[in-house]
């Protein structure tokens, strides 16, 4: 998948920037059953530190699937903080083969970075609401609804 979604961050890595402020909106793969209608909203402060890159900031994004319990469709917000340091020493994180690769020579792949973000964000087993009855495991019957022969 072709990503446009990259910052230059040159100006950081030769002093000549203290720091960088990125705003974006970034669409956000399909995972596990959510899709996200629409794109994320990113909002970064890179700023270099020892060496290494300071990443802080926060993604917005809304997700859509189905209830954990009774599989109604149900959306909801995600919202994940960004507290990290990109070690931009050979071998480090920001090593093109490294285990993350959000930076990719002196470009912070915004995209990569949003969807790792998201998805580290999203809380397992979604409810459409604390009270769902869920399906009853006999008949598969909504008991959001009502109760069925087995309740
Ligand atoms: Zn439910
Ligand atoms: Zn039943």
């Amino acid at each position: 998948m072709v990503r446009g979604h990259s910052v230059d961050i040159t100006g950081l890595l030769s002093g000549s920037h203290q720091v960088m402020q990125v705003e974006d909106e970034v669409p956000i793969d399909s995972f596990d059953g959510i899709v996200f209608g629409r794109p994320a909203r990113v909002r970064l402060r890179l700023r270099p530190a020892d060496g290494d890159l300071e990443v802080q900031g926060s993604v917005d994004a809304h997700a859509a699937g189905v209830c954990d319990a009774c599989l109604a469709p149900i959306e909801f917000d995600v919202q994940g903080n960004v507290d990290e340091r990109l070690d931009l020493s050979p071998g480090g994180s920001a090593d093109p083969f490294g285990d993350s690769n959000v930076l990719v020579g002196d470009r912070l792949d915004v995209a990569d970075l949003a969807q790792q973000v998201v998805l580290s964000a999203l809380p397992m087993g979604v409810r459409c609401s604390t009270e769902c009855k869920g399906l009853c495991p006999a008949c598969g019957a909504d008991l959001n609804a009502g109760a069925c022969s087995h309740t």
